[in-house]
């Protein structure tokens, strides 16, 4: 946090300095959005293929074809998701929380992409659906759906609550739920669980002090929100111990609910829809 009473004395030109007005990093004219009407016009009537439930302070594991649909759904009471994404070829491309961030904004709805870490940097899923997409921003500046939040994790609590210790944060679910889901050692499933998606999470960071803020998610039984897999994908949801996440986490003691993780297949996907390529730089990075 920044200090209440900096050190350092403001320059006479600190007004001034301020005033600069801000841009975008990443305007949104160099990504152009993906096509959502023809993609909906092709999807015509989806057809179920795999349905998984996702019990309370636990993870599962679910495979994503290509050119599928999945969608993750409240289905009890309001709950939040901690989601991961590999691709089911090679575990080490995986989703970028940070750029996704830094291309989309602090939270993700409809027509936005979760792209894959470097040397990669391609869109994994497409959203295609998020029925929370009335919610915008708060009062407070929250909003669901964030990548700003990395994952609840035991190594956190521990250095929180001297030593205290605690298994069923979104990290460690995500990571018994890959090694089931792959046959991979403990530890190995461990070193590829990365930041997440927090699906019906809503968050912000507070304006006077920038520190991290939660409240309890808007979701209700019935919602979703729904992504196009661009590629093979495994993927894993947490039922984060949480709950709704508006009091704390890593503990037992928040109201938790099952999350729902259903694989459509599309009647169709529209005419030239192919797998995204990798971003076309060349690696050479300036050597040689
Ligand atoms: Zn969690």
């Amino acid at each position: 946090m920044k200090p209440r009473h900096p050190e350092t004395p403001a320059p006479p030109d600190a007004a001034a300095r301020r005033a600069v007005a801000p841009v975008v990093c990443y305007p949104p004219e160099g990504l152009p959005a993906p096509d959502l009407a023809a993609l909906r016009a092709a999807f015509g009537t989806p057809r179920s293929v795999a349905r998984i439930t996702v019990p309370p302070r636990e993870a599962r594991a679910f495979r994503v074809p290509a050119g599928h649909l999945f969608r993750i759904r409240c289905t009890e009471g309001p709950q939040v998701g901690d989601l991961n994404l590999w691709s089911a070829a090679d575990l080490t491309e995986r989703f970028f929380s940070g750029k996704t961030r830094a291309l989309h904004g602090t939270h993700v709805s409809t027509g936005d992409r979760l792209w894959s870490c470097f040397p990669y940097l391609r869109p994994m899923a497409t959203i295609t659906a998020d029925t929370l997409d009335w919610y915008g921003f708060d009062e407070h500046g929250a909003s669901v759906h964030d990548v700003i939040g990395t994952r609840c994790d035991p190594y956190t609590h521990a250095l929180l609550s001297d030593g205290g210790q605690y298994h069923h944060c979104c990290h460690s679910n995500l990571t018994r739920a890959l090694a089931a889901e792959t046959g991979l050692p403990l530890g190995v499933a461990e070193a590829h669980v990365h930041d997440v998606l927090n699906v019906f999470m809503c968050t912000g960071f507070s304006r006077a002090t920038g520190q991290y803020i939660m409240k309890a998610s808007p979701v209700r039984p019935g919602d979703y929100i729904e992504f196009l897999a661009g590629f093979d994908l495994i993927g894993a949801l947490s039922a984060c111990p949480g709950g709704d996440c508006g009091s704390e986490h890593s503990s037992d003691a928040a109201r938790c609910h099952p999350l729902e993780v259903e694989v459509l297949r599309p009647e169709g996907l529209p005419e030239g829809w192919a797998e995204p390529r990798p971003a076309p730089y060349d690696r050479s990075h300036g050597a040689g």
